[in-house]
């Protein structure tokens, strides 16, 4: 059994250590230590990390007592090491963890859930409860919440005997074997926990509960504590600012303001559309009435308006009506329509002529290929008189 230097003191940050065993894994090293204040990954939160002397500590992990340290150097046997582990690390995830506690608790006491989840990643923190929680709801218990974190509550961290445990009410996650360890929040939450955890609620600094959703028949909710939410917040700060020069609006009036921006850009939509659909009139005036092959090259349209410049043509009465646009270096995307010939076999051969791809029902076609514009006119006009004349 390794000697655990946390659960004596949390705040431990550098000890010495006699080295027991280092093994050779992979391309790490697996180093087993008398003692440690290294917190190895479990229970949702992922390990801490450091140095080991000079050597960097990647990875720690827990199996039947033994703590393992996963290093990127070798480390000679028998020899007293120091170890120092990311203090900035470890006290974030000790803001996370005690703040967890106390929205669990909260939570617990409010509405009767547990908490069936609960991971501490590298960006948030998430905890599951089995039941349902408003937006409503969660602004209560974060504020709630932060009242505790003002009362600047000491946390305390007890190991009850046997017979003291059963008459205790605490929250645990999984049953455990062996020496429980308690930690306690006064007037707001008892739970079992082997994680450190800050000596006083106002060492976390802030709660701020920024989601909640459905999940698994309870809802997920995530959680940003301490420095993650100073920072969260400063990013959405640079965030709003940046929007509300953009907007040329007051930082606190930029949804009014995008609403605005939203309906104006749906207006100048329609005027667009509008506008469009006069210019295709003009266009197809322009086309001769006894072309019976209308082959029409617009490089600029886009969206619906080649089709919609298509089917103007044929409503006035040509045979048929290709549309190439696009037309980046020959690369045309095309629409083909016409109301008395079958298109189908037409397009094929198109496709074969000018390496393109594309086909559709026997009155419409649409596709890409690449090809010359003169080349284009000629072969389509030939088509046309054949396909005219079946
Ligand atoms: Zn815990």
């Amino acid at each position: 059994m390794t000697e655990r230097l946390f659960y004596e003191d949390s705040y431990i940050d550098t000890f010495q250590a006699a080295v027991l065993e280092c093994q050779p894994d992979g391309e790490q090293y697996r180093v087993v230590l008398d003692k440690t204040a290294f917190f190895p990954e479990g229970g949702g939160q992922y390990s801490d990390t450091g140095v080991l002397g000079t050597a960097k500590v990647v990875d720690v992990q827990e199996k039947g007592g033994v703590i393992y340290h996963m290093t990127e150097e070798a480390i000679p046997l028998g020899a007293c090491v120091t170890g120092r582990i990311d203090w900035q690390q470890r006290f974030m995830k000790m803001q996370q963890h005690t703040g967890e506690h106390i929205v669990s608790g909260l939570v617990h006491t409010a509405f009767g859930y547990n908490n069936v989840g609960f991971h501490l990643g590298s960006m948030d923190c998430t905890m599951d409860f089995n039941g349902e929680i408003t937006k409503e709801e969660l602004l209560e218990i974060e504020q709630k919440a932060n009242e505790i974190l003002v009362r600047n509550l000491e946390v305390q961290v007890t190991y009850p005997s046997k017979d003291e445990l059963e008459s205790l009410e605490y929250r645990s996650k999984i049953e455990i074997e062996g020496q429980v360890r308690i930690v306690t929040i006064p007037g707001c939450d008892v739970c079992a926990c082997c994680a450190p955890h800050v000596r006083c609620t106002g060492e976390i600094g802030q709660i701020k509960l920024t989601n909640v959703q459905r999940y698994k028949g309870g809802v997920r909710v995530t959680m940003l504590c301490g420095f993650r939410a100073l920072a969260d917040y400063n990013r959405k700060l640079q965030a709003a600012r940046r929007i509300s020069a953009a907007l040329c609006a007051k930082e606190d009036e930029t949804a009014e303001a995008v609403v605005h921006l939203q309906e104006e850009c749906t207006d100048l939509k329609r005027t667009i559309g509008r506008l469009q659909r006069e210019l295709l009139g003009y266009k197809v005036k322009e086309v001769p009435p006894e072309e019976e092959a209308v082959c029409l090259f617009e490089p600029d349209l886009d969206g619906e308006a080649p089709r919609l410049l298509m089917n103007l043509v044929l409503d006035a009465g040509h045979l048929l009506c290709a549309v190439f646009f696009g037309g980046n270096d020959g690369n045309y995307r095309y629409v083909i329509g016409s109301k008395s010939l079958n298109l189908r076999e037409m397009v094929r051969d198109l496709n074969e002529t000018f390496n393109g791809r594309g086909g559709g029902k026997p009155e419409m076609v649409q596709g890409s290929l690449l090809g010359d514009e003169n080349e284009l006119r000629v072969w389509m006009k030939e088509k046309a008189r054949i396909l005219g004349h079946e």
